[in-house]
């Protein structure tokens, strides 16, 4: 398959030797959403950014990334005027706010008499918003897209099944990706092939941690730990998706 600007980190990531490369490229898809947010460029400065951060916000994973980012001032901008409009809403929301009906000595029957929710709601979903998220799960369904558009061409096929498998997470989003873009001609490949991928990978990193274990039995004494010394980092990625040992992405200065 011809190299394409969409194919490139794609390859990238099944060469990189990961765990999981949709873990790989979402790490560099959050990365230059960070970058972007608050790296030189200083988009926060540009208007039309900052409507969509005030308005999207920043979940609390992506508020400690930011803080260890190191941008001060630029977080502080963001956070300035975000927090204006969170402070508006909340007085609207508390100006229309009904309190709950009195307790009686009957316990309250739900949910008639439950406590109003718009507040709650309102609350719920500024905190579960994030601009950062919003970006890389766009830029996340793109790799999905080209995954699977790259499934036609054998040499990748070959690529993903040298590959060590995904992460649970990744294997759902392309288990549920599969419905609308797996092409009819490579359902035997997907639902077999990258299905035992998945599962030897898991029963191989499963066998890496029980390894690891094994190691601190008096019994073991110096032998040889084999592939296990990272068995607690790779199994967190498999069972999570994450990438528990990277340093904190920091600003280049
Ligand atoms: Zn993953
Ligand atoms: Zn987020």
């Amino acid at each position: 398959m011809k190299e394409q600007i969409h194919t490139i980190p794609v390859n990238e990531a099944f060469d990189s030797g990961d765990e999981c490369p949709f873990c790989w490229l979402e790490r560099q898809a959050e990365q230059r959403a960070i970058r972007f947010a608050a790296g030189n460029g200083a988009s926060y400065m540009e208007p039309d950014v900052r409507a969509v951060t005030d308005r999207e916000g920043f979940c609390r994973e992506h508020l400690k990334k930011l803080y260890d980012y190191g941008n001060a001032l630029g977080n502080a901008l963001m956070l300035q005027t975000w927090f204006a409009g969170i402070l508006k809403d909340l007085e609207a929301e508390m100006d229309d706010f009904v309190p709950p009906a009195k307790r009686g000595l009957l316990p309250r029957k739900k949910p008639q008499d439950a406590a109003p929710v718009s507040l709650l709601d309102w609350a719920r979903k500024r905190q579960d918003s994030c601009y950062l998220c919003n970006k890389i799960d766009y830029s996340m369904e793109g790799y999905y897209h080209t995954f699977f558009t790259m499934s036609k061409d054998a040499e990748f096929r070959e690529k993903v099944l040298k590959s060590k498998g995904f992460c649970l997470r990744h294997f759902a989003a392309l288990v549920e990706q599969a419905e609308d873009r797996l092409p009819n001609s490579q359902r035997d490949w997907f639902y077999g092939e990258v299905f035992s991928l998945m599962k030897e990978n898991l029963v191989r990193v499963k066998e890496d941690l029980d390894w690891f274990v094994g190691m601190f039995d008096y019994r073991q004494a110096g032998a040889d730990w084999k592939n296990s010394r990272d068995a607690v980092p790779r199994t967190m990625e498999k069972l999570q998706g994450l990438h528990p040992a990277d340093p904190p992405f920091v600003k280049e200065k």
